[in-house]
C-alpha cells in the first residue's frame, strides 16, 4: 500500500533520513519504533507530504505521490496534541470532513454513528471536547481521521502525552478500530511495549536508517544487530 524508496532528508549537513526504503502492506498496522531523533516523525511526515524529500519516492496505493500535496494523498493524520474544534460537539467534530465534502446527511449520520460506536463515544456525541478526558479526545481524533475513509491512517505518538493507564487502554481501542476498519495504519512510537502490543509489523529506526523490519516475534527471536537487540531488550 505504501512504498518509500531511497528517501533522503537533510537538515544542513545532518541526515534525518539516510536512504530509507520501506514497504507497508495493505491493511497492516506497522509501528515505526526508535529512540528520540531517529527520524520516525520525518518519515511519517514524508509519507503524509508534510515534508518534501531531498531524494526518493513515496507511492501510496499504486500512485506516485512524491510531488503531490498532503490534501490529495487520501490520508488521515493524528498527532500527539490533537487540535479539535472547541466550539463543536464530538459528533460535529467527527462529521466535519464529511460535511465539507457535502456528503448526504443519511450517509454522514450512518458513518458517524458507526465510528462513535467503535471508539466507545456513542454516549458522548453531544459533549464538547473540553468535557472529554484526554483519552476520550484522542478516541474522537481517531474517529474524525477515519470518517472520510482515508486509504491510510498515520499516527505520530498519538498517546504520548497521556498517563500509562490511559495509554494502555488506547492501544486496545486502536487495535479494535484497526480490526473493524482494516485501514493501513502507521504508528510512530518510541515505546517498545506499545509497538509490541499493538503492531503486526515493526520497523526499528536509528539515526535516519531502518535497522530491521519484521513481525514482533521475528525481531525478538532474530535481531539483526546489537542496536536492535539492546533497544528491544530495554523494555521495562
Ligand atoms: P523522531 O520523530 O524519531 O524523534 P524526527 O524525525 O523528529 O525524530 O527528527 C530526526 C532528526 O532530525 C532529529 O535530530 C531532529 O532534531 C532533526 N530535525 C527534525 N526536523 C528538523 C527541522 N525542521 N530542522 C532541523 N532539524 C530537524
Ligand atoms: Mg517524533
Amino acid at each position: 500500500m505504501i512504498t518509500v524508496t531511497g528517501a533522503r532528508k537533510n537538515y544542513g549537513s545532518f541526515a534525518a533520513l539516510d536512504d530509507v526504503s520501506i514497504h507497508i502492506p495493505s491493511g497492516s498496522l506497522t509501528a515505526l519504533l526508535g529512540p528520540s531523533g531517529s527520524g520516525k516523525s520525518t518519515l511519517l511526515r514524508s509519507i503524509a507530504g508534510l515534508e518534501s524529500l531531498d531524494s526518493g519516492t513515496v507511492v501510496i496505493g499504486g500512485n506516485d505521490v512524491t510531488d503531490i500535496s498532503p490534501q490529495k494523498r487520501d490520508i488521515g493524520f493524528v498527532f500527539q496534541h490533537y487540535a479539535a474544534f472547541k466550539h463543536m460537539t464530538v459528533r460535529d467534530n467527527v462529521a466535519f470532513g464529511l460535511k465539507i465534502r457535502k456528503r448526504p446527511k443519511p450517509e454522514i449520520d450512518k458513518k458517524v454513528n458507526e465510528l462513535l460506536e467503535i471508539v466507545g463515544l456513542d454516549g458522548f456525541q453531544h459533549r464538547y471536547p473540553a468535557q472529554l478526558s484526554g483519552g476520550q479526545r484522542q478516541r474522537m481524533a481517531l474517529a474524525r481521521a477515519l470518517a472520510v475513509d482515508p486509504k491510510v491512517l498515520l499516527l505520530d505518538e498519538p498517546f504520548g502525552a497521556l498517563d500509562a493507564k490511559v495509554r494502555t487502554d488506547l492501544r486496545t481501542w486502536l487495535r479494535r478500530l484497526h480490526d473493524e476498519v482494516h485501514v493501513t495504519t502507521v504508528l510512530v512510537t518510541h515505546d517498545q511495549e506499545e509497538a509490541l502490543d499493538v503492531a503486526d509489523r515493526i520497523a526499528v529506526l536509528n539515526k535516519g536508517r531502518i535497522e530491521q523490519i519484521g513481525e514482533p516475534e521475528d525481531l525478538y527471536d532474530r535481531p539483526h544487530n546489537d542496536f536492535v537487540m539492546s533497544f528491544l531488550g530495554s523494555v521495562a
